[in-house]
């Protein structure tokens, strides 16, 4: 007599699995359908394995049906190893590196050799039959069910440990189990019988694995019903890490902010919820079978898989143009402007910080209301360089790979250079000179632009105080001061002592602050403005016209110049500029403020700005900013040149 409750509870729980993988949705995706047809095998072979030996149980007679089921029990017990593989595969997936056909060649021909020696076997009774009694007995050919198996685990074994790295911790553990449970199970069964725990024990491991690696909960974004932005780090990582081609398309709703100010709590959301649908039906639609993302803020993601390249670019401009159009929401409407990016990688970029930074950039490109191209975007170098920023402006700093540069600035009325600006200047030993444009914000963001500001005020205060410079008859150098330098609390303290040690004068230095500073009432940034001030220091207002100038503000400042950022040098053909121009110059000659104009490259630029009486200008046209020796000779050539 044997056990077949063990089969009867093996049975309700595959049931309870299945149900609760269709309720959750856990229906999309490669690895979730692979799972639920294995539950769906294991659940025939279970129903055949009870069917069988039920008629077993029941003794002699029903030979013709105690045939069908223990060859159906069999044959579908012998199907789940390899599908469980397939699984196995699927969740790292990895098709795209494993021979597709050599695997299914390994996985599928056992098999069919089982399969084809069961169905002969009423004949031959090679693998099993039934005795005098009609009771069932394996045959000789049994054993090579047990050679087979083992086969089959083996493979699967060596697979999980040749790609360790690709599976969660927790989903490698996961899945693993089944192999010594079920060789556990084997081993009981064979000496007990009665006790049928093979096909129970590897139902528990479903149930384990369900738990732990079937989890919508890591992996969906319970809002829209996509993947969630963990699971596209995880994904786009593994991608990376196989060298998996995939195309992404970048979908970023670019007032996503101003909408859910709009709309509040819930029309965002319902906002959300209908782009997530519409996703859906133009991935339908074109075909590509996306794996589609919600990574927040209005961001989405669709990954193409090779196979559906052809599909990618209909359906990133499918998706351009259906955002635009007006959504209804109930009684509102919402205008949404989406910006669409398509990405290859690795082709184009190759590993996850640089799709990162790239994808944190897209919103800031201009704007063209067309689909982008990561290929016209991406400048690899940039990306480069900024993965690695940090490194770089450590080793720079360790190893003086830092120098100032000093650009001349023109006094208008003295006809002679009167100041310079202190410009720094990058050469890293593997990217070479990296724009002061890139590593200021990087420095800025990781704190070294302090011992940067340091550095950058003691060369300039060390260039003041050697003989050489006071023949060059120079008032000043401008020196620049970033936003997070205004904000630290030791400032003041920091420059008055390196102006100290060097002998400097405060009136020898001018430092020059953005209009982001100067926006900022904050007490430190006010406390080190008024100390620095009362030192006897002169500050300028940098690159102004950039920002939002805030008027009331920047005159209750104690600024003495102003410099005209770049972009007020391009008036030419355009009258109302020419306005503005005019008047901000008026206006801050009444605040009784000096003007640096920045940029100048031509000399009808220098004419203009002459004539509108501002009293310095800085720019290519004089010079570019030099290393201190040649700025030097620069000087001391120039009224001969000039
Ligand atoms: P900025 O302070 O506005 O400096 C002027 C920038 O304009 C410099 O760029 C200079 O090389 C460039 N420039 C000068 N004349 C012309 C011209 O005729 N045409 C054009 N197209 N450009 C001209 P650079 O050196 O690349 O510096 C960029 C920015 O980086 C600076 O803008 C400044 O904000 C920052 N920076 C540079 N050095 C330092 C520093 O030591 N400390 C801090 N905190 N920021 C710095
Ligand atoms: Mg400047
Ligand atoms: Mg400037």
């Amino acid at each position: 007599m044997k056990l077949v409750y063990f089969d009867y509870c093996a049975f309700s729980i595959l049931i309870v699995l299945i149900v609760t993988m269709l309720l959750r949705k856990m229906t999309r995706g490669y690895s979730n359908q692979i799972f639920i047809f294995l539950m769906a095998v294991f659940s025939v072979a279970v129903t055949m394995d009870i069917w069988a030996v039920t008629l077993d149980n029941m003794g002699a007679g029903n030979l013709l049906y105690k045939y069908i089921s223990h060859t159906l029990y069999l044959i579908t017990r012998y199907c789940t190893t390899p599908v469980y593989i397939v699984y196995l595969i699927s969740l790292t997936d990895n098709w795209h590196r494993i021979h597709v056909e050599r695997t299914i060649l390994i996985l599928g021909f056992p098999l069919m050799f089982v399969v084809f020696l069961l169905l002969g076997n009423a004949f031959t009774k090679f693998m099993f039959y039934f005795d005098g009694k009609d009771a069932y007995t394996r045959g000789t050919g049994f054993i090579l069910l047990y050679v087979l198996s083992a086969f089959y685990l083996l493979y699967g074994l060596i697979y999980l440990l040749r790609y360790r790295k690709l599976y969660r911790k927790r989903q490698w553990i996961s899945v693993l189990l089944i192999f010594p449970l079920s060789v556990i199970a084997v081993v009981v069964q064979f000496f007990i019988p009665k006790a049928l725990l093979e096909m129970f024990s590897s139902v528990i491991c479903l149930m384990f694995i369900t738990a732990m690696v079937q989890r919508p909960e890591d992996t969906v974004d319970t809002d829209t019903g996509l993947r969630k932005s963990s699971a596209y780090g995880e994904d786009m990582h593994r991608c990376f890490q196989t060298g998996k081609p995939a195309e992404v398309i970048e979908v970023n709703i670019v007032n996503y902010d101003s909408l859910r100010d709009m709309l509040g709590y819930d029309g965002i959301h319902s906002l959300i919820a209908k782009v997530a649908h519409t996703l859906e039906e133009i991935d339908r639609l074109c075909q590509t079978r996306a794996d589609l993302y919600h990574l927040g803020d209005g961001a989405f993601r669709l990954v193409v898989n090779r196979r559906h390249f052809d599909h990618t670019l209909d359906c990133a401009n499918l998706i351009n143009s259906e955002l635009k159009q007006r959504i209804r929401l109930g009684q509102t409407e919402a205008n949404l402007s989406v910006c669409v990016c398509v990405t290859r990688c690795p082709n184009e970029i190759a590993d996850m910080d640089s799709l990162m930074v790239f994808e944190h950039d897209i919103n800031a490109s201009a704007y063209t209301g067309d689909v982008l191209y990561a290929s016209e975007l991406y400048r690899k170098d940039y990306y480069d360089v900024m993965k690695d920023i940090d490194r770089i402006i450590e080793r720079a700093l360790s190893s003086h790979r830092f120098a100032v540069y000093y650009q001349p600035i023109y006094s208008v009325n003295e006809k002679k250079f009167r100041s310079a600006e202190a410009l720094l200047r990058l050469n890293d030993e593997k990217y070479g000179f990296i724009s002061p444009e890139i590593f200021i914000p990087a420095a800025e963001k990781s704190g070294a632009i302090h011992r940067i500001g340091r550095y950058v005020l003691e060369e300039v205060c060390a260039f003041i105080s050697s003989s050489i410079y006071k023949e060059l008859q120079l008032e000043y150098i401008e020196i620049n001061l970033s936003v997070a330098q205004c904000m630290e609390k030791n400032l003041f303290r920091d420059v008055l002592d390196i102006l100290h040690r060097y002998q400097v004068q405060p009136e020898q230095i001018n430092l020059e602050v953005t209009e982001t500073a100067a926006a900022i009432s904050q007490n430190t940034m006010m406390n080190n403005l008024k100390k620095l001030t009362e030192a006897g220091i002169q500050f300028s207002l940098d690159d102004f016209g950039t920002g939002y100038s805030n008027m009331h503000r920047i005159a209750s400042l104690p600024l003495q110049i102003v410099k005209l950022d770049k972009s007020f040098a391009v008036t030419e053909g355009n009258p109302k500029m020419r306005i503005v121009l005019e008047n901000t110059i008026r206006m801050i000659k009444a605040m009784h403020m000096k003007i640096v104009v920045e940029g100048i490259e031509t000399e009808t630029l220098v004419k203009q700005f002459s004539a509108l009486e501002c009293e310095y200008i800085q720019g290519y046209y004089y010079s570019r900013p030099l290393p201190r020796d040649e700025f030097i000779r620069f000087l001391q050539e120039y009224p001969a040149a000039g």
